[in-house]
């Protein structure tokens, strides 16, 4: 199938039985009943796609949910799987995306045709109207992929190496191959948040691709695969699986995923060393100096778990005494009276007891740290000593881009500081607040 192509017209071999198990999961006996495959519509606007790696009973499986039936269909094989999903989803944006949507349009045809051995999904659209869309959508995925892909080692597969791979991992900052994309969705999102390069197009924010262009497959390649590169024999003895390559087996690209994501079996392990800084003050140091690298690589080698490091973890090591650790370097003690003008006022820049790494990052100005450090998994609403969360550091810090990130994001602007005030009673405490957009976010949780 072209990826230009909107008519789902497929024969040959390979493609029979694609719906030949085709089931409702609410009325499995009378899937049994052949004869009602013939023809299915469904309304594509108001429906999404689901895959069921999870269920081993649907192994294979892809659903589309309408709001009046949910359809289960079984691929063939996993490419299969991920073919029908990728044109479906496509199918689904578009007509999201779409402003010049049709009364009849998107209605999606399934047709079961045993008697000749082929399945096609044929769209009831006029083709006029999907070529002017075509373009429209294709100029803005065409920008986003050759960004992605001119970023170094990006232009084959992370994994295997195959050319040209259209899906990505976001929390890992790489792009893989279809297959290898297969294989990272069954591990988990717990591990891996995969999208797609050309068909996810709300996800590709400035942000997400700032940090895709500061990382790259070669970088991360370089800190996952750390081993590799410095010592064949060691992966050897370690009895970890080599790089596949893209005409390995499906299941061998997944035991190599396995052992290098979910076992960690091939980085090189950063510890604490006496004498030199331990990993909670490098951390907090290069997030201060926006080191994307850095932060990654720490992250990514250290045993402990570096992303919930708060500036009280650091601030009594030895070892920060000499280090610029921000506004609470002399002496390193609390300070009762500061603190109690930061409960009263917006001088929250004052005192760091408490702070994560996300709010050095607001406090840093760097929208790229903040990202990284959320695809870690870092908790956008932890709150500081003084009850502030990253979004109260940005208000009243008169960050407002940045605090409509944040929102977007999942910050809760409901949350009251120690000092019993939300974010929007900050901000107006500061004066009137000129950006309708944030005023309005704000003022919906109220
Ligand atoms: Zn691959
Ligand atoms: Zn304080």
């Amino acid at each position: 199938m072209s990826s230009q192509s909107y008519h789902y017209t497929r024969s040959g071999e390979q493609n029979i039985g694609m719906f030949g198990r085709f089931r409702s999961r609410h009325n499995r006996a009378a899937s049994l009943n052949e004869d009602i495959l013939d023809c299915c519509a469904v309304d594509l606007c108001t429906s999404t796609i689901k895959m069921d790696a999870e269920d081993i009973d649907l192994r294979l499986c892809f659903r589309i949910i309408s709001p009046s039936k949910s359809y289960t269909l079984q691929a063939e094989n996993e490419a299969d799987r991920m073919e029908w999903v990728n044109k479906i989803t496509g199918a689904i944006t578009l007509l999201f995306n779409s402003q010049f949507l049709q009364p009849h349009y998107g209605r999606l045809h399934f047709e079961n045709k045993n008697s000749d051995g082929g399945a096609s999904l044929a769209s009831q659209s006029e083709d006029s109207n999907i070529s002017v869309m075509d373009g429209i959508y294709s100029r803005e995925v065409v920008s986003v992929s050759k960004i992605l892909r001119g970023i170094p080692g990006n232009g084959i597969c992370a994994e295997c190496s195959a050319p040209e791979p259209e899906w990505a991992s976001l929390n890992h900052g790489i792009l893989l191959c279809i297959e290898c994309c297969g294989v990272h969705r069954n591990i988990g999102v717990h591990i891996s948040k995969v999208r797609s390069v050309t068909l996810d197009v709300r996800v590709w924010e400035p942000t997400i691709l700032e940090l895709f262009d500061n990382l790259g497959n070669a970088y991360c390649n370089s800190i996952w695969e750390g081993l590799l590169v410095v010592d064949d024999e060691r992966v050897a003895e370690s009895n970890a699986p080599m790089k596949p390559c893209p005409t390995d087996a499906f299941q061998y690209k997944e035991k190599y995923i396995q052992a290098k994501y979910v076992e960690k079996s091939l980085i090189i392990r950063e510890e604490d060393i006496p004498g030199i800084p331990s990993l909670s003050i490098r951390i907090w140091q290069a997030v201060q100096a926006i080191n994307v690298r850095e932060v990654y690589r720490l992250i990514v080698t250290s045993k402990s778990n570096l992303i919930n490091t708060i500036y009280d973890d650091i601030v009594h090591q030895a070892e920060a005494k000499d280090l610029n650790l921000g506004p609470m370097d002399e002496g390193h003690q609390h300070d009762p009276e500061a603190c109690l003008r930061i409960k009263e006022t917006n001088e929250t820049d004052r005192c760091f007891r408490g702070w994560s790494l996300l709010h050095l990052a607001c406090h840093s100005d760097s929208a790229l740290m903040i990202e990284l450090l959320l695809q870690f998994g870092a908790d956008v609403n932890m709150c500081d000593y003084h009850g502030r969360t990253p979004l109260h550091l940005c208000i009243s810090s008169g960050k407002n881009p940045l605090a409509k990130f944040l929102l977007r994001r999942g910050a809760k602007p409901s949350v009251k500081d120690a000092g019993g005030l939300t974010v929007l009673e900050r901000a107006m405490e500061m004066g009137a607040i000129t950006d309708e957009e944030l005023f309005i976010k704000l003022a919906e949780s109220q």
